[in-house]
């Protein structure tokens, strides 16, 4: 194998060559989180067509040392400031001497600006953005995991995609369905998205009693094994209520024209409806690895050992409506989405502190949906806005998020 690399101005440009084949290089944002792990299994199962030039993370190095043995990247990326200055570090750095470390806050940043064929976006919450906004400028495609990118910034995210001749392929399993749904659809007769929801954690336990779930049973999510964050979501519904801000983004298509049915089973991933009214529905076994390996090789079809539906053991699939008394964060996600502007961001900030705030054990679940309420109901929202007032906004909005946390938390 032969490494040709080019050091620019912190650019870096490789081409890899595996045997007398070209490799795609990929790098992966957040690595050693649950999608991050499930990326490599897919890099895994083609690692003749994909070379890892790069690995990220926030503070998880024990992970982080099993992925640098079995995967060899060139850069590796590790955000937690205090971490970068431990004992358990240095002896990383020490023990492989041939791995360029990336430390400190812009370590994501510097890694997503690397060039590269593919970038996996797929660190948690908007930590993920600005990574996801330098990935534009050198990755040819993103496979984006980090629904939050497009929560707070969609219109511009997705109009600085287009100037960068960079594509875009969703991971997230519903918004994967769809792209691939409407692959084989002219976008004129599409007339409805349906988007599918688990019901989360909690979607059995009595309504009144949602209050004393702790963060270990709502961290038992019924389908899917996901990270803490999501998982929350999953439970609050807040989770559906940002894909939902995410469809809009992704396929322009109007608040109105967006539902969402709990469908327990997790079989159908999403659906979509067509003028004519036929409704034609994605379907594949619940395992992240089957929208990453779409993202990553569309518009090619891959054969793979991820698991095959079986229909006939499942037997039946069911379906209802959302229930708002279960479920009120999810109305405030639609109001923000609906405002536009600044609103998603602030909606996302304030969840964000909610459910750390909520894993802390500082506050009820039932609270995280209170501090969503107070801070979408104390911001002044403008339609117009730029970067920096995302930026301003998401900070402004966590301030806010804390000091009310502050007040009602014992
Ligand atoms: P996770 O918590 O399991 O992993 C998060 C990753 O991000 C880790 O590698 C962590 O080290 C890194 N990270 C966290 N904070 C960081 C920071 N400040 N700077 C740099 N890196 C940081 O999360 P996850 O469940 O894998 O979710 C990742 C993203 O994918 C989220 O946006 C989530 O909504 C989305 N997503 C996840 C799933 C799923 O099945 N897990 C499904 C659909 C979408
Ligand atoms: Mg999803």
């Amino acid at each position: 194998m032969f490494i040709i690399s080019l050091f620019k101005q912190r650019r870096i440009q490789s081409v890899f060559i595996f045997g007398n084949k070209m490799r795609k290089t990929i790098t992966i944002l957040g690595s050693t989180g649950s999608i991050g792990r499930s990326a490599l299994r897919v890099v895994n199962s083609m690692i003749d067509e994909y070379e890892v030039l790069g690995l990220s993370c926030f503070s998880n190095i024990d992970i982080m040392r099993q992925q640098i043995v079995e995967f060899s990247p060139k850069f590796v990326a590790v955000e937690s400031e205090s971490i970068c200055l431990s004992e358990d570090f240095l002896k990383l750095k020490k023990d492989f001497p041939n791995v360029k470390f990336l430390e400190g806050k812009l370590a994501s940043e510097e890694l997503a600006s690397i060039e590269v064929d593919v970038c996996v976006s797929a660190i948690v919450g908007s930590a993920g953005l600005k990574p996801s906004l330098a990935a534009l400028k050198s990755a040819k495609r993103i496979a984006l995991a980090n629904k939050e990118t497009l929560v707070m910034a969609g219109e511009f995210f997705l109009n600085e995609a287009k100037k960068n001749n960079c594509e875009i392929i969703p991971v997230d399993s519903e918004h994967n369905a769809v792209f691939m749904l409407l692959n084989n659809i002219e976008r004129k007769h599409l007339s409805k998205i349906i988007l599918t929801a688990s019901g989360g954690s909690l979607r059995d336990c009595p309504v009144d009693e949602l209050g004393l779930a702790t963060s270990q049973i709502v961290g038992d999510h019924p389908t899917w094994d996901m990270g803490p964050k999501i998982t929350v979501d999953s439970a609050t519904l807040v989770n559906k209520g940002l894909e939902v801000i995410e469809a809009h983004y992704l396929f322009d298509i109007d608040y109105n024209d967006i539902e969402v049915l709990i469908h327990h089973e997790s079989i159908i991933h999403s659906l979509i409806e067509t003028i004519d009214g036929s409704v034609y529905a994605h379907m594949s076994v619940a395992d992240m690895a089957l929208p990453i390996l779409n993202a990553l090789n569309f518009p090619n079809r891959v054969c793979n050992n991820f698991g095959r539906l079986k229909l006939k053991e499942i037997g039946s699939l069911t379906f209802s409506e959302l229930d708002d008394h279960r479920y009120p964060a999810f109305t405030f996600c639609i109001e923000a989405g609906k405002i536009g502007g600044i609103a998603p961001a602030v909606l996302n900030a304030a969840n964000e502190i909610a459910v750390e705030s909520f894993l802390k054990g500082k506050i009820l679940f039932t609270q995280i949906v209170k501090v969503i309420e107070y801070v979408i109901h104390k911001t002044s929202f403008v339609k117009n806005c730029n970067i920096e007032d995302i930026f301003n906004a998401d900070k402004e909005a966590r301030i806010m998020a804390l000091n009310f946390i502050g007040s009602i938390s014992t």
